[in-house]
């Protein structure tokens, strides 16, 4: 690896969620077309990930595993940009020291990959690999060697759920790559390469109809900003927000401002009380907002967002309201 950078290390491990969440970056950040990703007791005994990406050489797999290493900075600025996921270079090597880990990697090129079992940051055996090209990571018993914090997770079924929330955001996120997830032995989602983003958001949502989805296509031509997505219309909501999804530069960002332009666009017509599905992307120049990426929590904040939110709300107005002429 060219580039080593040192950033402080932060808390990676917040839950199973988290541990999925940095492993699928990973993978999309190889261009994989297909991710699997298997959980046990919520994610507590067992997580899987695996991808048909570009995978690491031997070499590069033993950098991998060591804390702030990153293929992925090339400089300084390249923290505050949106476009790749990772950064920190410090996911897999945390990951690995909390666990009982088996990585296994082969590149396209190599006709021989690798295979590291890691045993609370320790490599305690490596063999030859000769399966198919991409990368698998396999972590048992989350912070095994940190009982305290190991603690502090919370039950399998909470655990699991909040996996299966990541798994769905990277799917909605990311409708060309084919994703199967499985939970507990069941198959979850088992989702095709390529597939419309309208059919992608009704596998997640069942409840939907096709004829419930509204598409919303605008870019604001001072700024640039565009939104483009799906809605529903006024009359199928729901009591929550969980139908709120809304991605910045393909990235998901919970700020309620969000959520607070996007039901204006409703105006009138939107019950009080009431939410929308909406999985919404945004595309805006990062020279245009204040982007506040805080390296620990992963958060991204928006500190001058009047055009963000404003683009958001002209969206969806002009969507409700050709939908209704
Ligand atoms: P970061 O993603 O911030 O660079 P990680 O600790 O998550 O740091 O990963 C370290 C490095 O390992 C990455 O920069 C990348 O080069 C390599 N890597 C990790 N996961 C994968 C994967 N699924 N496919 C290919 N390379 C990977
Ligand atoms: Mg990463």
């Amino acid at each position: 690896k060219e580039v080593v950078l040192k950033i402080a290390a932060g808390e990676v491990v917040t839950g199973c969620f988290s541990v999925v969440k940095e492993l699928i970056e990973n993978s999309i950040d190889a261009h994989t077309r297909r991710i699997e990703v298997e959980i046990r007791e919520g994610g507590k005994e067992f997580i899987r990930v695996s991808d048909d990406g570009e995978g690491m050489s031997p070499e590069d797999l033993k950098e991998a595993i060591k804390p702030h290493t990153t293929s992925k900075i090339k400089s300084i600025e390249d923290l505050y940009r949106l476009n790749t996921y990772g950064f920190r270079g410090e996911a897999l090597s945390t990951i690995a020291s909390v666990s009982r880990m088996i990585i296994t990697s082969k590149q396209e090129k190599n006709s021989v990959g690798l295979s590291l079992r890691i045993t609370g940051g320790n490599v305690v055996a490596e063999e030859p690999y000769l399966g198919k090209t991409g990368t698998m990571v396999e972590v048992y018993d989350l912070l095994f060697n940190t009982p305290a914090r190991r603690k502090f997770l919370k039950s399998a079924a909470v655990e699991g759920r909040m996996v299966t929330e990541i798994v769905q955001r990277f799917m909605l996120s990311n409708p060309s790559i084919s994703f199967l997830y499985v939970k507990d032995g069941k198959v979850i989602y088992d989702s095709p390469i390529d597939q419309p983003l309208k059919d992608r958001i009704r596998l997640i949502f069942p409840e939907l109809k096709p004829d419930d989805l509204i598409e919303v296509e605008y870019t604001d031509e001072n700024s640039g900003i565009s939104v483009r997505g799906f809605v529903t219309m006024p009359e199928r909501t729901r009591l929550n927000r969980f139908g709120e999804m809304i991605f910045v530069n393909s990235r998901h960002v919970k700020q309620i401002e969000l959520n607070y332009a996007l039901e204006r666009g409703y105006g009138e017509t939107l019950e009080k009380g009431r939410f929308p599905f909406a999985i919404i992307f945004i595309e805006v120049d990062p020279a245009l907002v204040d982007v506040n990426v805080h390296p620990q929590k992963l958060e991204v904040k928006f500190s001058r967002t009047s055009l963000v939110l404003d683009a958001l709300k002209r969206a969806v107005r002009v969507a409700i309201h050709q939908r209704g002429t």
